[in-house]
């Protein structure tokens, strides 16, 4: 149900197969280890608590979340004892908004009966701050632009960066800012990586972070660019429409098949910034 794999010594990936493949990791100490993001069904959480402390003899004394969306934050309640720690804006969004869409989903689905909101107990905002997990230094570093509190955190001895949504296979920007989200891009290129952790999809390889970058940028690019040509329509929404992820140079069977979907939320969510209304003109 979810794929484990080892990025580095003691450094493990965990993805989900029922959701747009998120992501997930852990950092192993000598004595205890850190969890950096949940993904979003219970069983799954578990799963990762099962392979950490029954299988590793590790406690989980630490849990991050790199934002505050379901996908990431809601299986905090499943690592009782464990202090969360997230950026300070991501503590604010879960007890704002968390709470009430965990309502929302609960009246749809009953799989989240046993899901609670953990508030983080620690939190970052300006500055910097390091989390020393046995031999390994983890460094938190603001990554903004997918949503406002994204936060990467960076293995300083194995290069390794989890960078939260603010990198997956297509950006999604509907909580965020193409030009934040550029400039964060920009920050972890200067960074010397051998792998990164994308929010969802695969592993990058240190031969593959420079084109990967370019390539998400330039998916921002066209679809600023989609939203100043629809401006020009008669039938903007039509238009939406007809420009779709692979116009845009991607593969709709990316995300587990949710990519064209992300890329019209992209899409409205942009031309409703720019216009301050909803794209008039959809067919049906
Ligand atoms: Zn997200």
């Amino acid at each position: 149900m979810i794929h484990r794999e080892r990025v580095a010594d003691d450094v493990y990936t965990f993805q989900s197969d029922v959701y747009a493949q998120v992501n997930a990791g852990a950092v192993i100490g000598q004595d205890w280890a850190v969890v950096i993001d949940t993904l979003a069904f219970p069983e799954e959480s578990l799963a990762i608590r099962e392979f950490i402390e029954d299988e590793l003899q590790r406690k989980v004394r630490y849990v991050i979340n790199t934002h505050y969306h379901a996908d990431h934050s809601w299986g905090n309640c499943f690592f009782p004892g464990a202090y969360v720690l997230s950026h300070a804006l991501c503590r604010e969004y879960l007890k704002k908004i968390g709470t009430a869409s965990l309502q929302t989903a609960l009246e749809m689905d009953s799989v989240f009966q046993k899901t609670q909101i953990v508030l983080p107990h620690l939190t970052l905002d300006t500055g910097s701050l390091e989390l020393i997990v046995g031999d390994k230094t983890l460094r938190f570093i603001e990554l903004p632009g997918h949503s406002p509190d994204g936060i990467g955190v960076y293995i300083v001895e194995d290069e390794v960066l989890f960078a939260g949504d603010v990198w997956m296979p297509i950006p999604h920007i509907v909580d965020g800012d193409p030009e934040v989200m550029r400039e964060s891009l920009r920050k972890i290129q200067t960074m010397t990586l051998e792998n990164v952790v994308q929010g969802h999809g695969e592993v990058i390889l240190r031969g593959e972070v420079i084109s990967s970058i370019k390539d998400r940028i330039s998916y921002l690019d066209k679809i600023e660019k989609i939203i100043q040509d629809a401006a020009l329509d008669e039938f903007p929404g039509e238009f939406l429409l007809e420009n779709d992820i692979e116009k845009c140079g991607k593969s709709r069977i990316l995300l587990g098949g949710a990519a064209e979907e992300i890329h019209q939320q992209n899409l409205q969510h942009l031309y409703h910034k720019i216009h301050g209304e909803e794209p008039k003109g959809y067919d049906s």
